[in-house]
């Protein structure tokens, strides 16, 4: 398992689950949702923090007797069907299947008060927080992203005020709530304990502040996938492509979450996809290689144990 977010944090706990001997190396736990301070569209939570639902995850995966190890992993190659793993502290792991779920990173503006203000007014995601600022006024800085065109919808439909900077696409709409901002630059997100204004640059240079609520920016984003380019089929946006058993181009590798092209990008889908990834990863073991996986004694949890490299 390359990535422990919730898609490699949920693959952990199906394979653990099916018995599979599980290896998972990660930059960190919890990836992208760990950070996010307040969601309301898991199912089951109710509104609760990104973390809480990290950290229940994470103690499912670890009583599962999961071995975890904080390292970045630099490149995945394939010789035969044995799947080479090297990582930046100079480890080496060698497996018979592989699910890479790395996720992505949202690219930012820079601007100041875009950190400060994250999670207390600035957003990267409209499908995860629109619904949060309903009867709000907001602004909207968009690339020419997927599902843009909804995230406009959404956006008018719970916002009393949409100002709007698109960057480099042409679409154009009308609506009473929105004010499109053509050619103008974000320059300041400013506020007190949330974020109560921007400072934005005209097309002739002048700067005018605007009063608003929310500062959604959607510019797009980077997938991790470095160590793995060579292997698998990738889209134009640089997203592996999987089917719907998350299996790639490569045999034996799978992947989950955000780094497919699967689009919506939210913490369901990227658990759903991780339990397919591991349910396909273990079939994978059982039909080519005949691979039993362990028998679990379930009255002595957290008593596995296994080495670094891993046994084939
Ligand atoms: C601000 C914000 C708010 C959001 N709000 C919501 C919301 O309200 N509702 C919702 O459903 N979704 C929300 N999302 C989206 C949701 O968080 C993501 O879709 C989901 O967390 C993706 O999970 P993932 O496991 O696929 O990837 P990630 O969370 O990106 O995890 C990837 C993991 O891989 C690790 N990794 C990366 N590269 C390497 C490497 N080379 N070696 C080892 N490890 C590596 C990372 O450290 C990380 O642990 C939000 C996202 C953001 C940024």
């Amino acid at each position: 398992m390359i990535g422990l977010g919730i898609a490699g944090l949920t693959a952990c706990l199906y394979a653990a689950r099916q018995g599979a001997r599980v290896l998972a190396i990660s930059k960190d736990i919890g990836g992208q949702l760990a950070r996010v301070t307040y969601i309301e569209n898991y199912p089951g939570t109710g509104p609760t923090s990104g973390f809480e639902i990290i950290r229940r995850v994470e103690s499912q995966v670890r009583e599962l007797g999961v071995e975890i190890v904080m390292d970045e992993v630099r490149k995945v190659s394939k010789e035969g069907d044995v799947f080479r793993i090297l990582t930046s502290k100079g480890r080496e792991v060698r497996s018979l299947a592989v699910i890479v779920a790395s996720g992505k990173v949202p690219l930012t503006i820079g601007v100041e008060g875009e950190e400060k203000f994250l999670g207390r007014g600035v957003s990267y995601c409209v499908i995860c927080d629109a619904a949060l600022f309903r009867g709000k006024r907001v602004l909207y800085v968009s690339g020419n992203v997927p599902h843009l065109e909804m995230s406009l919808d959404t956006l008018l439909a719970h916002c009393s005020k949409v100002y709007w900077i698109p960057k480099g696409v042409s679409i154009d709409r009308k609506d009473d709530k929105l004010e499109i901002l053509r050619g103008f630059d974000l320059l300041k997100i400013d506020g007190d304990d949330r974020v109560r204004r921007v400072v934005l640059r005209a097309p002739d240079g002048s700067t005018r502040e605007v009063e608003v609520d929310g500062v959604f920016i959607e510019l797009g984003y980077r997938v991790s996938i470095d160590f793995v380019r060579d292997l698998v089929q990738l889209n134009e946006r640089g997203e592996i492509i999987v089917d719907t058993l998350c299996r790639t181009s490569c045999e034996g590798l799978f992947a989950a979450g955000d780094v497919t092209a699967v689009p919506y990008k939210q913490a369901i889908i990227a658990a759903g996809q991780g339990a397919i990834a591991a349910l396909s990863a273990c079939e994978y073991l059982s039909t080519k290689f005949g691979k039993k996986f362990r028998r679990i004694d379930w009255s002595k949890p957290k008593t596995h144990t296994f080495r670094i490299s891993l046994r084939l």
